[in-house]
């Protein structure tokens, strides 16, 4: 098992494929200066699967599979059917885009639950935020997931002046329509121009809901990230995500492996550790993996604390959220 010093039990590995991506939301890759990385310098298939084995014969029941996005990486079918094969629970977070496309694959792996990141329910408004013109396929392609029976979550990154106004229309959606909507607090990364003006919080987010509508608190499981939330009579739910004003380190389980091999103990770790030199060389990862959890710090990778006001982004040493995978 894998304890941190704060006793947490780490049993939770999210996996970027790639950090590459068909769309480019503004908050997420940076606008200048931003290169891929090159193919040889990713994990191979093999490579994600002996590495992934490792982390299951350390305890890890759940995987994600995220990116960039996940979808775009050429053998992202065949790193799908292998991992599905492992004693885990699948799960994904993409943009949707390609999801028509591995509507068989992903029902092959018995992916019962995927995440789908839409911040806008307006088509010009989704141009604007990922500078691509693929509203209707996404939308279309959360439908033929829904019909298909699998659990549809929608990330939706909240943003003053952005889609602080859509906030009851996406509760709205939910009146009909089965999904999971979870309301994201806007974080700070390398090139994401933040700054806490733009944080719409999760008090705010429920401030603007309860102005429409009545709704009472769901049940969450331990290592939740999220409030959530049903409005009576909806066939949907909701949750807010409250990382920047309420963290939920104290029960996190989660670790990271970016697409060029390297584990992250959390989304804003300073440090990172090299599995994927170190498998390349014959070395045993086991032990690197300990130790990165060892080291993992109380909240926000040590670097900052929850008083979100105050943080200074530009002091954070962090990647892009594009080449770590939310
Ligand atoms: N491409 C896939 C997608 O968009 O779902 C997977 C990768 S994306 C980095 C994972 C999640 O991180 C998405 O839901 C995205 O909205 C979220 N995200 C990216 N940048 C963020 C930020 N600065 N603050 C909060 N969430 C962010
Ligand atoms: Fe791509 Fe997802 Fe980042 Fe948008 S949030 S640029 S879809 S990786």
């Amino acid at each position: 098992m894998l304890i941190d010093s704060f006793n947490r039990i780490h049993n939770y590995l999210r996996i970027s494929l790639t950090d590459n991506c068909n769309l480019r939301c503004f908050y997420c890759m940076p606008e200048e200066d931003y290169s891929f990385a090159p193919a040889s310098r990713l994990m191979q298939t093999h490579e994600i699967e002996e590495i992934a084995q490792t982390f299951v014969r350390l305890g890890v029941n759940k995987i994600r599979l995220t990116g960039g996005e996940p979808l775009v990486r050429k053998d992202a079918a065949r790193i799908i059917a292998s991992l599905a094969k492992l004693p885990v629970s699948l799960h994904m977070t993409t943009n949707g885009v390609r999801l028509h496309e591995f509507k068989e694959v992903l029902h092959e792996a018995n992916i019962k639950s995927i995440n789908v990141s839409l911040d806008t329910l307006q088509a010009d408004k989704f141009q604007l935020i990922t500078r691509r013109n693929n509203f209707e396929r996404v939308f279309d392609n959360i439908h033929m997931l829904i019909d298909s029976g699998v659990h549809v979550k929608i990330n939706v990154v909240a943003m003053k002046g952005l889609n602080d106004s859509e906030i009851n229309d996406f509760i709205g959606w939910t009146k009909d329509t089965p999904v999971h909507v979870r309301f994201i607090e806007f974080m700070p990364f390398s090139g994401n121009k933040w700054t806490s003006n733009k944080v719409l919080t999760w008090q705010q987010i429920l401030h603007t809901i309860e102005q429409e509508y009545s709704f009472v608190p769901l049940k969450g499981d331990p290592n939740d990230t999220s409030k959530k939330y049903i409005v009576p009579g909806h066939a949907g739910t909701f949750a807010v995500i409250s990382t920047m004003t309420a963290p939920f380190c104290s029960t996190c389980n989660r670790m990271r492996l970016t697409a060029d091999g390297k584990m992250k103990n959390c989304l804003f770790s300073k440090g990172e550790t090299d599995l994927l030199t170190a498998l390349r060389n014959g070395e045993n990862i086991e032990n690197l993996i300990r130790e990165s959890i060892s080291s993992k710090a109380k909240e926000l990778g040590g670097q900052f604390i929850n008083d979100f006001e105050n943080v200074q982004s530009n002091e954070i040493q962090n990647r892009s959220m594009i080449s770590i995978g939310g």
